[in-house]
Formats: structure tokens, sequence, C-alpha cells
């Protein structure tokens, strides 16, 4: 099987990827009502993975728990897993 790089970058999961490696600056209001400076990729902020260990947050997995929100771009998730260990 031989794909190009090139034409898998241009498929459904180029968004995707360039969410993953993208890391900005984002000030996270937390469920606490601590406000927070994080380091997080466009797919973290976005609620695609999880907060902490950057799992991927699927539909078919339900165990992520919303810990917080960015103002003006969304939820914030982790999973239960790094939920249960921050305690
Ligand atoms: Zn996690």
């Amino acid at each position: 099987m031989s794909v190009e790089p090139e034409r898998i970058r241009a498929l459904d999961g180029h968004q995707m990827i360039s969410a993953r490696q993208t890391v900005s600056t984002y000030a996270v209001m937390l469920d606490g009502g601590s406000l927070e400076t994080m380091e997080l990729t466009a797919a973290q902020a976005r609620g695609f993975e999880c907060l902490t260990c950057r799992a991927q947050h699927t539909a078919t997995s339900g165990a992520f728990r919303s810990v917080g929100r960015i103002p003006s771009v969304g939820n914030v998730f982790q999973c239960l897993k790094c939920v249960g260990g921050a305690r």
C-alpha cells in the first residue's frame, strides 16, 4: 500500500492533526472558580483531548468530565483517570 503523505494530509484528518500540533496559551476558568493560564493544544482547548494526559475524547469515550472552560473557545475536559488522580 503506497499513499503519498501529501494525500494523507489532505484527508479529513487534516484539521484534527493540525489542532493536535498547535500549542497556545489559554486562560482557563476552572470549575472550582480559579483562573489558570495553561499551554494547551487546540485539540485540548476544544475538548477533543484530556487536559492532562491528552487521551482522545471521542463520542464513545463517555468517561470524560468537564473541568472548566475557556471563554470564547469551549469546555475543557479530563478523563476519569486524571480527574481521580488530581485530588
Ligand atoms: Zn487524562
